[in-house]
């Protein structure tokens, strides 16, 4: 699909050859890097979203088609953000995409020693200085894209100097904001990153992992460059907005005189009708606009794993929308194609009434209870069979029965006969109504020869309608989602408003369902078809008494729909 394809072949299967796999067999002939090393880099600030998903596939994906080698790397080079919360989210959630690294499990952190080395290094070859200047003031004194930066009258101090300052800043003399360590580069360079970048500075903070042994942390460029050169990376696949940090990636890599990785850069995902930016995802879980990072209208990876989406169909979904170097939104739509084309293959099939209105069989013997044995897919595909009741009262789905019926209504109404599914057919014969005329009770009576769904006289019914018996019906709570924002690019904010007047009121609605019993038994995570009405995934909210299921998709598919027109 949105990929920059070039006419090379494929590495190790027949996928067509994305800009990036171009690239690196354009490498691997010319004998720059013998074999491929990528990774994963998350910072530990967050929940992974679909953005990383798409991150984490793509270099996975590179190492397992050219048969190399994957690292999960976590950049936790700030210790005010980070926690231990989001390493271990990050590892089960990388894990469940399908992502193995084995034993390379590294952390930015580990290299706190020698990234301080390099430092001095830098500092010692001339190429670093401390500054005294304030935060304020060296923002100040960075220039614009169109004028040149001022130096810092401490620039020019001496290699002892610095060495002895920074040495200080190291065993904690200074407080916060006293110093940082700036690379001595060029304040005129028209690319603003490399007008002496800031490389560490100074935090009372603890870490995570080293508590409290530093008083200094590495600026996140610093970091990044050298802990892909330190794990041999071979291509660093990163987002656009680091095509600028590239050279000073490259400064820092040839001035320390140290291997050197092959940055490759490509466009974010974007989705629509949700945000994917951290800062945001964090504002809507802390103030409680969602129920939590794995609330299921999340676009995170846990979200979408309590919804009910699958690894499988997240993968498709990255595979289909490839890596190109343009940014663009991609549909919600696809995602949800993805994930009702996997469901469909593999989710097991039960009854479930979303509005229920009671059926009455006239003619059905009070007391009397039928077990039916129906597989949990019609054509056998799916195996497991339940057992479902059947009795005289039934519950049917409020919107499969009309007093007065529509043209090619094939539904219930006085005087149709229908099938119910597996069971009986059934000829309304007459109404209940309240008041205000609303139907309350349907009563019917039944054909006996027509047990399991089929008339021996080859009498044929057009409609088949889903029921469920209400003696045996377990209540549960079912949770519809609609779009977190009402508009398709929440990023676009109408000015006097923010992000926040974007969401959807409605976004969650909460409804009491009636199910068959067997689903009231099945585990949390359990993602199941209710017949005619879309998957729908046992929640751990539930219990056998209260289930509570997610619904994760519609069986409507609107988007194969505008595929085929397009
Ligand atoms: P932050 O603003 O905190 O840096 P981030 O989304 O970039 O947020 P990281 O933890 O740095 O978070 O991301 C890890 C990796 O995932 C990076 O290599 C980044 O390029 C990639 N990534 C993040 N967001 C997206 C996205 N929307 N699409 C594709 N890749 C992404
Ligand atoms: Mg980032």
């Amino acid at each position: 699909m949105t990929n920059d394809a070039t006419a090379s072949t494929a590495s190790s299967d027949n996928a067509p050859v994305d800009f990036i796999r171009a690239r690196i067999n354009r490498d691997l002939a010319e004998g720059r890097y013998t074999c491929v090393h990528t990774r994963f880099p998350p910072e530990p600030n967050g929940y992974l979203h679909i953005g990383h998903a798409k991150s984490i596939c793509l270099n996975y994906g590179l190492a397992r088609d050219y048969n190399g080698l994957f690292n999960l790397r976590f950049d936790d080079t700030n210790p005010v953000k980070e926690d231990t919360e989001y390493v271990d989210s990050i590892r089960e959630d990388v894990r469940w995409l399908g992502g193995e690294w084995d034993d390379r499990e590294f952390y930015a952190s580990d290299y706190f020693d020698q990234l301080y080395e390099y430092a001095e290094q830098l500092i010692k070859a001339g190429k670093a200085y401390v500054d005294s200047q304030t935060a304020e003031q060296i923002r100040e004194t960075r220039g614009t894209l169109t004028t040149p930066g001022i130096e810092s009258p401490y620039r020019n101090r001496s290699v002892e100097e610095n060495l002895d300052l920074f040495r200080r800043m190291r065993d904690g003399e200074f407080p916060d904001g006293a110093h940082v360590l700036r690379a001595k580069i060029d304040m005129a360079s028209p690319n603003v990153v490399m007008r002496d970048p800031t490389l560490y500075r100074i935090r009372h903070a603890e870490h995570h992992r080293t508590g409290n042994k530093w008083k200094i942390y590495p600026m996140y460029d610093f970091t990044h460059c050298l802990s892909d050169s330190i794990e041999g990376i071979t291509h660093s696949i990163c987002t656009l907005e680091f095509v600028n940090n590239r050279e000073l990636y490259d400064w820092v890599l040839e001035t320390l005189g140290v291997y050197r990785p092959q940055q490759i850069e490509f466009a974010r995902l974007g989705l629509t009708y949700t945000v994917l930016s951290k800062r945001k995802l964090i504002q809507l879980v802390k103030e409680g606009y969602v129920r939590g990072w794995d609330d299921p209208r999340m676009p995170t990876i846990c979200g979408f794993r309590r919804r009910g989406f699958t690894p499988e169909a997240i993968r498709e979904f990255c595979a289909r929308i490839g890596v190109a170097r343009a940014e663009n939104l991609v549909e919600y739509g696809l995602l949800e194609f993805c994930v009702r084309e996997h469901l469909n293959a593999i989710a097991p099939r039960y009854m479930a009434v979303l509005d229920p209105i009671r059926l009455v069989i006239d003619n059905y013997p009070e007391g009397q209870v039928e077990w039916f044995d129906m597989p949990v897919s019609q054509d056998g595909t799916i195996p497991g069979e339940r057992q479902v009741p059947f009795s005289r009262e039934l519950y049917i789905e409020r919107d499969d029965f009309r007093m007065d019926p529509p043209k090619k209504f094939h539904r219930l109404y006085p005087g149709a006969e229908v099938r119910l599914r597996y069971g009986y057919y059934v000829t309304c014969t007459s109404v209940e109504c309240r008041e205000d005329g609303t139907p309350e009770v349907i009563h019917c009576v039944y054909d006996p020869q027509t047990r399991g769904g089929s008339s021996p006289d080859g009498r044929k019914v057009k409609g088949t309608i889903h029921w469920v018996s209400a003696a045996h019906a377990v209540p549960a709570e079912v949770r519809l989602y609609s779009q977190l924002f009402t508009v398709p690019n929440p990023n676009n904010v109408p000015e006097g408003q923010t992000y926040l007047d974007l969401l959807n009121p409605d976004s969650l609605q909460t409804i009491t369902a009636q199910l068959e019993p067997a689903l009231a038994s099945l585990p949390a995570g359990s993602t199941v078809q209710f017949e005619r009405l879309g998957y729908f995934c046992a929640d751990p909210d539930g219990t056998p008494e209260k289930p509570v299921f997610n619904r994760t998709v519609t069986l409507k598919d609107s988007w194969a729909k505008q595929e085929n027109k397009a």
